[in-house]
């Protein structure tokens, strides 16, 4: 049975750094190219919206980051799911 829950973390978390999306063409061990995403460009992985906060969900299955997930879609899909918060984001009072 799959194991799902959220799992906060900051968006300066290292996960986000020197990511880059790459272009294979079948049977080439070496990317045809390579785009680097702005380690400040983080989308939701559900509705491809940009996500501004300071803190970031991610969907975790099975111990597995699924990916990204905004607050619109947390609370849409994920309301019922477990947070874990690893942020280190200290929330005003
Ligand atoms: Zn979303």
């Amino acid at each position: 049975m799959e194991e799902c829950h959220i799992r906060k973390v900051s968006r300066n978390h290292k996960m986000f750094l020197n990511r880059s999306i790459k272009f294979y063409v079948s049977d080439m061990r070496e990317p045809e190219s390579v785009i680097p995403v702005p380690d400040d460009s983080i989308v939701c992985d559900s509705c491809n919206d940009l996500i501004d906060t300071l803190i970031i969900s991610l969907l975790i299955i099975n111990d597995r980051v699924w990916g990204t997930v905004c607050e619109k879609c947390r609370i849409k899909y994920h309301s019922d799911l477990s947070e874990i918060d690893d942020s280190g984001v200290v929330k005003d009072e």
